[in-house]
């Protein structure tokens, strides 16, 4: 089969498209045949070295499509079904993917095509537990939400209005600030031009925000906990901007004896209840339209490297899907 590898951590050069043996499912897996795979930016950190893997290993952990065959011991799932995932360990950029069968999401695609369903699982999840258990929003919470018009975080504005609270998004370009109020953010910050710290203030009448959801990291995370209420919540879940260097624990209590969290979608996910409580709650609501996913690029995957520099470039909106 044809996949996206990486022989050594790099730039997005490092992507190689090239043959490789097609994955035989074993024991509690299951072989999907790829309609199209998710891009993440944690992507990005994998190609890089920055979460460090054995090379050479396929990109990817994201992806819909029907599966192929599967493994001993597999009775949820049988040949034909459409299945969604969020995490394969042998990568998803590539025509097939295995997957342990308790990782996988089944998908009704008279209600959420299997296209639509590849760019919801990890972002979707994503923006679901950071807005229904890591902080869970309810009316009168106030909350910041960093790079609003990207992957999770168009998703993360419209879960957190439908939370009932009072969303503040920022955006880099005013095209992305355009995108993020249509998704329903209350207010949006261009911090690419003002000061968020300044305007957070200013529009929460000096009050500040229940909770910070940063997934820039470096370049917002230290104005992040300047917005932030007494007992104020930093949910630091990204660092697209690199990583946040380390903090004296003392600022918290400077700063009005704030929390600080840094989740991965793994820790709410660890149970299979848990898994289908999240995938299926986001997959419900695209398919009765109480939540809209934005593909905003999708490329052939044989050009997953154009992808990604454009990922890594700030040019991309919502989700980036290869198509096999
Ligand atoms: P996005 O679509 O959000 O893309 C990244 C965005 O970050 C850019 O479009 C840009 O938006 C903003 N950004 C700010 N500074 C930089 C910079 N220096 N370089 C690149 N981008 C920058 O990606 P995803 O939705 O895939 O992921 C968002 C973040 O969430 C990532 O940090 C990712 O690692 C994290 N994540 C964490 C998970 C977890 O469980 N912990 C799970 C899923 C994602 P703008 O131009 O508006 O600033």
């Amino acid at each position: 089969m044809k996949a996206v590898r990486v022989h050594e951590p790099g730039g997005p050069e490092a992507l190689r498209y090239e043959e490789v043996p097609t994955p035989e499912p074993g024991p509690g897996e299951v072989r999907v045949r790829l309609e199209a795979c998710g891009v993440n930016f944690i992507d990005v950190y994998h190609r890089k070295g920055l979460y460090p893997r054995q090379t050479p290993f396929v990109l990817g952990q994201e992806g819909a499509g029907r599966v192929d065959a599967v493994g001993e011991g597999v009775e949820e799932f049988s040949e034909g079904d459409y299945v969604a995932f969020a995490s394969a360990p042998g990568g998803a950029y590539a025509e097939y993917a295995v997957v342990p069968a308790d990782r996988l999401v089944p998908v009704n695609v008279t209600l959420v095509e299997a296209r639509v369903a590849a760019a919801a699982m990890l972002q979707g999840m994503t923006a679901h537990y950071l807005t229904h258990s890591t902080f869970p929003l309810e009316e009168g919470h106030v909350a910041l939400a960093h790079a609003a018009a990207g992957g999770v975080g168009l998703l993360l504005i419209q879960m957190a209005k439908m939370r009932g609270a009072t969303i503040i998004g920022t955006a880099g370009t005013p095209e992305k600030a355009r995108l993020a109020r249509e998704a329903g953010a209350d207010e949006v910050i261009l911090y690419t031009e003002r000061d968020f710290v300044e305007e957070t203030r200013r529009i929460t009448g000096g009050q500040g925000v229940h909770v910070v959801y940063d997934s820039v990291g470096r370049a917002t995370f230290e104005g992040g906990l300047d917005v932030l209420r007494l007992r104020g919540y930093m949910v630091l879940f990204g660092q697209s901007s690199g990583p946040v260097p380390p903090v004296d624990l003392q600022i918290l209590n400077q700063k009005g004896g704030l929390f600080v969290t840094r989740p991965s979608l793994a820790h709410y996910t660890a149970t299979r209840e848990e898994l289908l409580w999240r995938a299926e709650s986001v997959l419900s609501w695209i398919g009765n339209n109480t939540l809209k996913v934005r593909i905003g690029g999708t490329y052939p995957l044989a050009e997953a490297a154009r992808a990604h520099a454009d990922l890594e470039g700030r040019r991309t909106t919502g989700k980036l899907l290869l198509i096999p």
